[in-house]
Parts: structure tokens; C-alpha cells; sequence
């Protein structure tokens, strides 16, 4: 017996990029084996089974891996902590479902101002387009049509997740003010589709969803891929990827149950590990030939990392708005001040996003402010008058892809597997601080045009979890024009390996001020097509075509 696995295409990472690519190939039979170094999720896992439900986020179901320390988990060092999941699934495991799409204009961030490295994706909104409405109609998107903000976009499987009281008062106040807004899309079932439940309004999305509600891939595009034939090897830790004469064979993991090392041999490798995990393979992967990791002949590997700038604005108003009710994403969003205006002193914009808050442990606990429910004899009064009366408004930025916020290997912390874990190396650039405060007063400005504001409360820049809270973990090994400013070109292909590709967020080229799983996961729908199509051509290539010379379709 052959002591390694052979297979058309290798996928590392079983997330939101791995996933659509492993399903998408495998619809043509072309042959996969997919590496994901955590496990499955059981429903009864989630939270939501238990009294300590609200409590849980802080321990076993903490967004960050240094507090809950699974062994699947990576450790990370550095100035910032970013939040993600390991597993079938990888994040989305975790995620709200929020489901906006990118602007046209997202794409050409280079041209309009190029501050700080920025750069033109090498594809359009235009070119992109097909690919959303592909990864939309798998996963199931609630939405409604006729945004004026954004071009048209595909009906939804259902339609828009209710807004419910506090979506009705903020779109008020919106309106008052003569601003966008418009109900949010979101990867949210609001009618049945294959084994999954429309959600019931339980209102604990970000702890994951047991009806099977939200789009995660372990219930959208994995039980398609396993029926295609994929062969999902769990708890499998990759530790290098392999390469000889300029080209990648494969990749040798570590299997995390029994210590045994494995190879597997593949025409191509696609790596989907994330922003973290796929510049920290790549620079795990430094062998004869890539002495500073692979694909990184110009260094660029791990640089221009993006998580959004963000504030969360807390505010408490005179009526019952019953905001513990409903999907936890934004109800609402408005893109007033999106585009750059560069009398504002700041370029790019924000998105600002309504929301609402969780249960009673929650509202006393401070909701996502730290406006804590005092003790002894005014609690009862405080929470009365605060529980159950509040909207969040999110101010959601666009970072700038900074080449030194970056990804490095840890020479001294290690993860269960004894592999370096990665240093993670983010500062907010002073244009996203002005940005960000320029936006926290425009939040002021829709709650009182709400009307009944009784108390306010806001992180300030930096989000819930500041210094910048990295749920929206993008760049670092972005797509782009040349050799020179990117590690892939149009087609997500490394620009030194050519039958290397890259399709997670790390793509990436700009962050937008969106979330970004619908366009990575578009990215990730794009780049199978091409493999698929294009097949024979990778597998004989010994340079990486120029963005002009790329065969295409
Ligand atoms: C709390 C939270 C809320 C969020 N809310 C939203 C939202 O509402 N909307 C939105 O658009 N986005 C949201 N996001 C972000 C979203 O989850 C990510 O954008 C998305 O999952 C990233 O996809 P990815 O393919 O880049 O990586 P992931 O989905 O993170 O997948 C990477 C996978 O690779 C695996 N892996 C890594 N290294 C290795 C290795 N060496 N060997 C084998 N396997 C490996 C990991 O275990 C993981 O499963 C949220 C994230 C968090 C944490
Ligand atoms: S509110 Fe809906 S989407 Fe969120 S966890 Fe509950 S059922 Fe799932």
C-alpha cells in the first residue's frame, strides 16, 4: 500500500472558502480530499441547550481561541486577538449570518485613492457578480430586493428576517433624517430549504445556530460536498505544504488523535485557512527553493491584514422594543456615508448597522458596553428601564490594508501539535480613528431622530473587544495586478506556485465596510470555476500567467 494519498485537488481547511470550493469542484467529479485540522460540531454543542447559555460566550464558546483553548486551536501572540473557529465549519461556525454584499466601488479602492498601499482588486463588482448569485442560491440568503444603494441583486430564498420594533423605530429615524437604509440580507433561513429550520427568533446567533438557521458550511455546502464524494479528513493538522521544481505536490499533516504524520499528493493545492492560518502555513512551509515560506518570494505573505474599525453605540430608549427577540445580525442597515468624501478628512466610509441586543444576563451584564446593571438598591430600576429598550447601532469602517499590520511566526509559543503559532501584529491607522469618530456621531444623530433616547453608552473606537475586535479576519496574501503588489493573481493563483492557490478571506485585496464571507465565499465559487475549466492547463504550467495572459474561462 502507497504510504500517501493521491488526488486531483487538495483543499486545506474545511470553512467558508474550502467548503465552496470543495463542493463545487467535486459537482464535476473532480477528485478531492479536503484537510481541516478541527471536528465536527453535534447540535446538542451548542449553548443554547443550557441555562448558562449567555454566560457561555465567555467560556467554552468565546470567539477567541486563547480563552477557550480547545485542542483543535492555535494559540496567537501579539498586540490584538482575533476571533475565529477551528473546525467543520471554520468560522462560520461562530458567525451571525449578516449577508451584505461589496460595492462596485470596493473593487476600484486603488484608483479612487491608494492611501496606504491600497490597491484595484484585479476583477470587477461586474465579473464577481455571477458567483454571488451562485453562493447565494446554495446557502439560502432572506433578503428583499430594490436596495437603491446597491445594484440589483438575486430574490432571496426567503424573505428579509423581521425587523421587528427596534428595526421600525431606527428605519424612522433614518427617514426623519432623509438617509439610506434598507432591511439587512442575511444567510438566515426565514423558510425551510434542505434539512434546515427557518430560525424561531431565539436571538443567540453568535454562539451558533442549532435549528440549522444560519448558513454555515457545515450545514449548507458540506453534506453536498461529502454526497459528491469529498473525502473530509477531520482533525487533520496540516504541517507544510510540500513543493519541488516550483511546483506544490501536496501536503503532509499531522493526524491530531494519534500523533502519525500523512502525505497526500495532488495536481493542486488550494489553502483556505483563513487570514491567520493561511500565511502561517505558507510561512511554515519555507523549504529548498522558498526559503522565506512559500509564495513569498516578495515578501508579501502575511502583510496588509484588515479587520473593519468598529464602535459599538449602545442606546436605551423609552418604550419596550423587545430587542432579545429576533437573528442577531443586523436588522437594518444604512450606507448614508459610505463613499469617500474626502472633506470629512478621512478616506473611505462606513456602514452603519442597527441591531439588538441578547437576553436578561446580557442587559445586566452591560449589553455589548459594559453598562453595567448597578447592584443593590437601584438595580431593579436600572434594569427595568433598560432591559428589553434597546438598539444597537454599529459603525462598521473600512481599514486600510497597512503592510505592517501583519502575520509572523511565534519562534517561541507553540500549539498541541508543537507548530509555531502566528504573531498577529495590528495598529488602527489615524485615518480609520477619524473615520470612526466622524461615524459615532452620525450613530448620536439617527438615535435622537429615533426619538426617547434615555441613556447611551459606546465602546468608543475599537469595538466590544478593543483594541480592534479581528471577527473580520481579511488581506494578507490579497489578490492583485502584478507580482509586485499581491501573492495571487486574478485567478487566485500564487504568483510564484502555479498550481498553488489561495480562496479565503486572505484574498482579499480591500476590506470594504461589509462583512466579508458572501465575497470571499464569491471569490472562492470564481476560482473553482476556473479550476475546474482550466484543469489541464495548471497542471502543466511552470510559470503563473500575468493577469492579461491568463487563459480565463
Ligand atoms: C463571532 C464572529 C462573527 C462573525 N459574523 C460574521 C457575519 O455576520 N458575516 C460575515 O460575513 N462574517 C462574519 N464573521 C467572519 C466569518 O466567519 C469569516 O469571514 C469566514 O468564516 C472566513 O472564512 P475563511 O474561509 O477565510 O476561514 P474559516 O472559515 O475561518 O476557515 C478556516 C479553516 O481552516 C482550518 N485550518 C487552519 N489552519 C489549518 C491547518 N494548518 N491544517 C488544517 N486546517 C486548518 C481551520 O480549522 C478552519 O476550519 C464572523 C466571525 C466571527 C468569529
Ligand atoms: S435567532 Fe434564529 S438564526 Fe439565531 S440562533 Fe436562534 S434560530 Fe438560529
Amino acid at each position: 500500500m502507497a504510504a500517501y494519498t493521491e488526488t486531483d485537488v487538495l483543499v486545506i481547511g474545511a470553512g467558508a472558502g474550502g467548503a465552496a470550493m470543495s463542493k463545487r469542484l467535486s459537482d464535476d467529479g473532480i477528485k478531492v480530499v479536503c484537510l481541516e485540522q478541527g471536528d465536527w460540531l453535534h447540535p446538542m454543542d451548542h449553548p443554547h441547550f443550557y441555562d448558562g447559555w449567555e454566560l457561555e460566550r465567555h467560556r467554552a464558546w468565546s470567539w477567541h481561541a486563547n480563552v477557550r483553548m480547545f485542542p483543535e486551536d492555535y494559540p496567537t501572540t501579539g498586540n490584538t486577538e482575533p476571533m475565529m473557529m477551528n473546525g467543520v465549519g471554520g468560522s462560520t461556525l461562530h458567525y451571525a449570518g449578516a449577508w451584505p454584499r461589496f460595492k462596485p466601488v470596493d473593487f476600484r479602492k486603488g484608483t479612487e485613492h491608494g492611501v496606504e498601499g491600497t490597491i484595484d482588486w484585479p476583477i470587477s463588482y461586474e465579473e464577481l457578480e455571477p458567483f454571488y448569485a451562485i453562493n447565494d442560491a446554495e446557502i439560502g440568503v432572506a433578503r428583499r430586493t430594490g436596495d437603491p444603494g446597491n445594484p440589483p441583486r438575486p430574490e432571496g430564498w426567503g424573505p428579509a428576517n423581521r425587523g421587528g420594533k427596534v428595526g421600525h423605530k431606527m428605519g424612522r429615524g433614518f427617514d426623519k433624517l432623509g438617509w439610506h437604509w434598507w432591511p439587512a440580507d442575511n444567510a438566515i433561513l426565514t423558510k425551510p430549504k434542505d434539512a434546515r429550520l427557518p430560525c424561531n427568533d431565539c436571538g443567540f446567533c453568535l454562539g451558533g445556530c442549532p435549528r440549522h438557521a444560519i448558513a454555515s458550511t457545515d450545514v449548507t455546502y458540506w453534506p453536498r460536498a461529502l454526497r459528491n464524494g469529498v473525502d473530509l479528513r477531520t482533525n487533520a493538522r496540516v504541517e507544510r505544504i510540500n513543493a519541488k521544481h516550483g511546483r506544490a505536490t501536496g501536503a503532509t499533516y499531522i493526524d491530531r488523535i494519534t500523533g502519525a504524520r500523512h502525505e497526500v499528493r495532488a495536481d493542486i493545492v488550494v489553502v483556505a485557512a483563513n487570514s491567520i492560518g493561511t500565511p502561517r502555513l505558507l510561512l511554515m512551509s519555507a523549504q529548498e527553493g522558498h526559503p522565506d515560506g512559500l509564495a513569498n518570494s516578495n515578501g508579501l505573505v502575511g502583510t496588509h491584514l484588515m479587520f473593519h474599525s468598529w464602535s459599538f453605540e449602545d442606546f436605551w430608549f423609552d418604550e419596550p422594543l423587545e430587542g432579545f427577540k429576533g437573528p442577531e445580525p443586523a436588522v437594518l442597515y444604512s450606507q448614508q456615508f459610505y463613499d469617500t468624501d474626502t472633506s470629512r478628512g478621512f478616506v473611505n466610509g462606513f456602514s452603519l448597522q442597527v441591531g439588538t441586543a441578547l437576553g436578561a444576563a446580557n442587559s445586566a451584564l452591560g449589553t455589548n458596553t459594559g453598562n453595567i446593571t448597578p447592584w443593590g438598591a437601584r438595580h431593579r430600576e436600572f434594569f427595568n428601564s433598560h432591559f428589553g429598550r434597546h438598539a444597537l447601532i454599529y459603525v462598521q469602517g473600512e481599514d486600510l490594508p497597512v503592510r505592517t499590520n501583519r502575520v509572523t511566526l511565534d519562534p517561541e509559543v507553540t500549539d498541541s501539535s508543537g507548530l509555531p503559532a502566528p504573531h498577529v501584529h495590528y495598529d488602527l491607522h489615524e485615518n480609520d480613528r477619524q473615520l470612526i469618530e466622524w461615524g459615532r456621531r452620525r450613530a448620536r444623530e439617527a438615535a435622537d431622530a429615533a426619538g426617547g433616547v434615555i441613556d447611551t453608552a459606546s465602546t468608543g473606537i475599537g469595538g466590544i473587544d478593543g483594541p480592534p475586535p479581528g471577527w473580520h479576519i481579511m488581506g494578507t496574501c490579497r489578490m492583485g495586478n502584478t507580482p509586485e503588489d499581491s501573492v495571487t493573481n486574478k485567478w487566485n493563483q500564487t504568483w510564484d506556485v502555479p498550481n498553488l492557490f489561495i480562496t479565503d478571506a486572505s484574498s482579499l485585496t480591500t476590506g470594504a465596510a461589509v462583512n466579508p464571507t458572501s465575497t470571499l465565499q464569491a471569490v472562492a465559487v470564481r476560482c473553482a470555476e476556473y479550476i475546474k475549466r482550466r484543469h489541464g492547463d495548471i497542471r502543466t504550467q511552470t510559470r503563473t500567467p500575468g493577469n492579461a495572459d491568463a487563459p480565463g474561462f
